[in-house]
């Protein structure tokens, strides 16, 4: 189709893109370049940010939502690199607005970061015509962050390496969940740390000599495929989880108040300090919210399902 002037006019593009929790988050010791391999099962869940993108003379940033002042708004934003590695791959100045608008809790290990790059590659894409093949999108995403790839592609997906090697994975139906915020964030380096610490402490040891290669949990995997709650509570690790609770130890309040309410689980989200609790149905959410909201053990409780899709291209007035 032949581009008209008006089709031209300065207009926007909106990303949508998920959280996500991870079902099982198997850590492997600590490599000599002081990274972890991880047995990484990922689930995108039905909170969301978004991103506009629209024509600027230079590449800024705007950000809305309840914790927008924990949103960093130079160029170490996830969203600001994302934008000019696009451009430099394409040989183009960022010349672009972002505004997130930040639903997904900050640094609270539900990859908003990760979820918002994802989106600014989309919308900046789409905005600049650039037309990136989605396997180059998905090495540009890799570039970025080891968790950016599985948000922009979301469902559900096992992660290995160091999360960025994504295989997607077949989910049977949708999961119900309940997610308590917390107040503040928790530094994912320093959670990764105190987990190897705690290794250490124990006497087993922090090192790939020690810790066995994390593999994906079959049971999971087939509770997954199959769509069955109980069987995927019966399942759900995150070895990060003790680590979590000893910087934290507020969750351990949490995550029982979520368990005696009636979920099937509960976990805490990656490296906290949002905590995960997973039910039986959509009832059982709105109630294991309800009691969280009421234990006064977190700052609010969120009802969502999952699988989501990953970042999507919402609206476009180009
Ligand atoms: P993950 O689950 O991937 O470990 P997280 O959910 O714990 O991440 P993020 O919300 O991604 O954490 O934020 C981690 C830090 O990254 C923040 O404290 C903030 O300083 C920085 N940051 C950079 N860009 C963004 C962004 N677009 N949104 C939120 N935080 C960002």
């Amino acid at each position: 189709m032949t581009r008209t002037a008006a089709d031209r006019r300065p207009g926007s593009v909106t990303a949508r893109v998920p959280a996500k929790v991870n079902v099982q988050l198997a850590v492997g010791g600590r490599r000599p370049d002081g990274f972890h391999d991880l047995a990484n099962v990922f689930l995108a869940v039905g909170l969301y940010d978004e991103v506009t993108a629209t024509p600027a003379d230079t590449l800024t940033l705007t950000c809305a939502g309840p914790d927008a002042d924990q949103v960093p708004l130079d160029g170490t934003n996830l969203a600001a690199r994302a934008a000019t590695a696009l451009a430099a791959r394409h040989g183009l100045e960022p010349r672009v607005h972002l505004h997130i608008a930040k639903d997904i809790p900050v640094a609270g290990g539900m990859a908003g970061g990760s979820a918002d790059a994802a989106a600014a590659l989309l919308a900046c894409d789409t905005l600049w015509g650039t037309a990136t093949p989605r396997s180059e999108l998905l090495s540009l995403c890799a570039e970025l962050g080891s968790d950016v790839p599985f948000s922009l592609v979301g469902g559900a997906a096992l992660g290995r390496g160091r999360g960025e090697l994504l295989e997607p994975l077949e989910t049977g139906g949708t999961f119900h969940w309940v997610f308590a915020v917390a107040d503040g964030g928790l530094s994912t380096p320093a959670v990764y740390k105190e987990c190897d610490r705690l290794r250490d402490a124990s006497g087993q040891g922090a090192t790939t000599a020690d810790i066995p290669d994390p593999e994906p949990s079959p049971a999971l995997l087939a509770a997954l495929r199959t769509g069955d709650p109980a069987a995927l509570a019966a399942s759900m690790s995150n070895d990060l989880q003790a680590a979590a609770v000893s910087l934290r130890p507020s969750l351990a309040a949490t995550l029982a108040a979520g368990k005696e309410a009636g979920a099937l689980a509960a976990l805490v989200s990656g490296s906290g300090p949002t905590t995960a609790f997973l039910t039986a149905d959509a009832e059982d959410a709105d109630r294991v919210a309800a009691a969280l909201r009421a234990s006064g053990t977190c700052r609010a409780a969120r009802t969502t399902t999952g699988p989501a899709p990953g970042a999507t291209v919402l609206a476009n007035t180009l």
